[in-house]
């Protein structure tokens, strides 16, 4: 191979002790002169820049980081911060970490009492200082510290039993020539247990020293960058992990803002593919072919709402176009969002093609399956479910009937619009409890070649904005009103001191057959936190009520949890102790009564999910707010607005003042991706973010797709990339 300058290039992979390593020897035109590099891409494995010292702990590393040698690039500073050189400490200093210069006046040792510490008393400046040891650091006093000699000293400054200042065992202590290696902006990174900062930032280092030989080609043009003052992708990179103000790790900088617009540009190329193909070809349903839906509505038990009414006609009105339908339905909790769903599948059904409906847990889908073939009974429709816990005849029996017509309507996890799940003629897919949906299911069945009408559906109300910077092109519906002779779900806040009232006030309910969620925020004790967890609560009301109260949480398998659930839903169990697993919708219209305990630590669309598990039915339904009797004032607040209203649209938007979009842009719900370079921890970036997907949504329509190379690889996940191979 001839290159520029060079006379031969040689490229040759070596196999050693599991690890590869490409070497790349070059030979130089005029001089002959041979240069070994070892030629390293993005997408080799982390292995490759883990430092000896460190490869024992490779398993570790990769579960924090990831797998490849961009997963370190693009590992991200939790927070930044600068490092000052202090002349003289004073208590605005007080546990900031500074640098200074110290000299040691003398030594202080209580050799019999071995637990005392060992200290240096000195001088910053002619403010007394001492460093605290609780060790012996034999070498460190014998090398740096004794008495008449200055060290250069980093550390967090803290006060003393006596009001004196001290460091204790402080960061960093050496020469007072290299003192300005100490100051200046410090990255701290995200770590876990086994790793340090030391490792992390050295796996980074020499992840960043690689990727300099490496040629990125960029996909923003040179004057949009140049606009926005932006760089390169390398030097953003560089510069984040290398920091020269405490600007530059964050979205007020150029490179997080760079980065952060990278990863929505990949999306947005994403959603232009998928709206693309929304302008192909799509099944037209005919509307008049609708004797399942007559039949299925004379045995309905109620009446549909209004808002039920009016978005089924605009279904209707999208599956009669011939263009496939991509509408999302947000309804809050109990709005009654799976009958609109089921109608809509018999139309489909009728017409001669399939269904599918996604949720995203197992527990969900056996719900849903329930429902869905306790409505249809005495129609001719065949329902089947499939979920990971299905075995091999049964799974291989419901493939063979997906893959031959028989089964008309399909319920399972995302799992199903996988590649080794065939249909017979896939004509509608309904995802359930999804917000951040759509464009990579989308991708997916694209990918599959089909092509079928899609209804999201999701309690999470987006406000608009956001929604359409996310989404783009999707149609949305509404169901308002809750359907009717619901009475609204009582609100009380209790104070934890009121506990044994609580549980005996359970006895009343319990005794009127009625079901009770008993929701704690973690599974076990913890020692950060200390909240009560489901194990101890669990135990605790099984004194008063036994075998009538069941666990559920998340380190249980899903079968487990499955079976548990089953026995709260049938006559098994009265009280439910669980984590926020069961938050999403779960149907159970006896529950009448959910107790959260440390609603002081929920989130406001997290309280009213859970509270969405009950008043599902015409029974009066309680929600009860166990909280602690001390509070922050943010905590009480939540908790007045939960208190005080039922209506998902109205906390959606106070959660977006209280919190930020974080909560709904990265959202934690399974199946659905994080965004990686951006992390909303600050209302005041909402506007920077904002802007930066509307930029890149613009961009991404202009951009020359096949052209994009390996920025998009880096930010984009699978059913992009195999979609852009299949259609440019
Ligand atoms: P979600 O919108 O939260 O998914 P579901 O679809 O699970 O709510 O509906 C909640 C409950 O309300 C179900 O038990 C369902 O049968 C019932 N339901 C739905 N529509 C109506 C209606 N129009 N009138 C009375 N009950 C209804
Ligand atoms: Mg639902």
């Amino acid at each position: 191979m001839n290159t520029d300058g060079w006379k031969a290039e040689f490229k040759v992979s070596l196999g050693c002790g599991g690890t590869r390593v490409s070497v790349q020897l070059k030979i130089q035109k005029d001089t002959n002169k041979v240069a070994l590099n070892t030629a390293m891409g993005l997408f080799d494995s982390i292995e490759n820049v883990i430092g000896r010292e460190c490869k024992s702990r490779k398993d570790l590393i990769k579960r924090l980081m990831g797998d490849q040698i961009i997963d370190a690039l693009l590992f991200m500073p939790s927070y930044s911060f600068l490092k000052q050189r202090v002349e003289s400490p004073s208590r605005q200093h007080l546990n900031k970490v500074i640098v200074v210069e110290f000299r040691i006046l003398g030594i202080e040792e209580k050799r019999y009492k071995s637990k005392a510490p060992k200290k240096a008393i000195g001088l910053v400046g002619n403010v007394q200082v001492s460093l605290v040891f609780f060790n012996s650091m034999a070498r460190l006093f014998r090398y740096y510290l004794r008495i008449g000699s200055e060290v250069a000293v980093c550390g967090r400054l803290t006060e003393g039993p006596n009001g004196e200042f001290q460091f204790v065992h402080p960061e960093t202590i050496c020469q007072v020539t290299s003192i300005d290696q100490l100051v200046g902006i410090h990255n701290v990174y995200r770590l876990t247990g086994g790793i340090t900062m030391y490792h992390v930032k050295a796996i980074i280092k020499e992840a960043v020293s690689v990727m300099k030989d490496i040629d990125v080609a960029e996909w923003i043009p040179d004057d949009f960058l140049e606009q926005r003052d932006w760089y390169s992708f390398k030097k953003s990179i560089e510069m984040i992990h290398n920091p020269q103000t405490e600007s530059d790790t964050t979205l007020e900088g150029p490179y997080k803002q760079r980065l952060c617009f990278d990863e929505f540009l990949a999306e947005h190329i994403a959603k232009r593919i998928s709206n693309e193909h929304k302008n192909s070809e799509g099944y037209i349903i005919d509307l008049s072919k609708a004797t399942l839906v007559k039949k299925f509505m004379e045995k309905l038990p109620f009446k549909l709402s209004d808002d039920q009414k009016k978005v089924l006609e605009e279904i209707r009105a999208d599956l009669a176009t011939g263009r496939p339908m991509l509408r999302l339905l947000q309804g809050d909790v109990g709005s009654g969002k799976t009958v609109v769903a089921l109608l809509t599948a018999l139309l489909v059904v009728e017409n001669g093609y399939q269904v599918a409906l996604l949720a995203p847990t197992e527990i969900l889908v056996r719900q849903h399956y329930e429902t869905f073939s306790k409505m249809l009974e005495g129609l001719d429709v065949h329902v089947d479910v499939l979920t990971a816990s299905d075995k091999t005849k049964r799974r291989r029996e419901a493939l063979k009937n997906l893959a031959d017509g028989t089964t008309n309507i399909i319920v399972g996890t995302h799992s199903i619009i996988s590649n080794t799940v065939k249909f017979n003629k896939l004509g509608f897919v309904v995802v359930d409890e999804q917000h951040r949906f759509g464009v990579n299911q989308r991708l997916m069945l694209i990918n599959k070649a089909e092509n079928p009408h899609i209804l999201s559906m999701t309690a999470t109300p987006i406000p608009r904005t956001l929604l359409l910077s996310m989404h783009g092109d999707v149609e949305v519906s509404l169901i308002k009103t809750k359907p009717m002779g619901r009475k609204d779900i009582i609100t009380r806040a209790i104070s934890m001191n009121r506990i044994d009232e609580l549980i005996s006030s359970i006895r009343n309910i319990t005794a009127k057959k009625e079901k009770v969620y008993w929701i704690c925020p973690l599974i076990e004790e913890n020692d950060k936190w200390d909240y009560t967890c489901v194990i101890d609560r669990f135990s605790s009301l099984k004194e008063f009520f036994g075998d009538r109260v069941a666990m559920m949480h998340g380190r249980m398998d899903s079968a487990e949890r499955a079976e548990t659930f089953d026995k709260f839903k049938g006559d098994g169990v009265d009280i439910l102790v669980s984590t926020t697993i069961i938050e999403v919708g779960l149907d159970v219209p006896n529950a009448t009564v959910i107790i959260i305990e440390n609603a002081e630590r929920f989130g406001l669309s997290q309280m009213h999910q859970l509270r969405g598990r009950v008043g599902r039915s015409d029974l009066q339904s309680f929600c009860i707010l166990l909280h602690a009797e001390l509070m922050s004032d943010i905590s009480r607040e939540r908790i007045e607005i939960i208190k005080d209203s039922n209506d998902g649209f109205y906390i959606a938007d106070k959660d977006l003042i209280l919190r930020g979009t974080g909560d709904i842009l990265g959202t934690k719900q399974s199946g659905t991706k994080e965004y990686r370079i951006l992390k909303i921890n600050n209302p005041e970036h909402e506007e920077i973010i904002f802007k930066l997907m509307r930029d890149a949504g613009e961009l991404a329509q202009h951009i020359d797709i096949a052209k994009v190379g390996v920025l998009l690889k880096i930010f984009t996940n699978e059913e992009t990339l195999r979609s852009i191979k299949q259609s440019f």
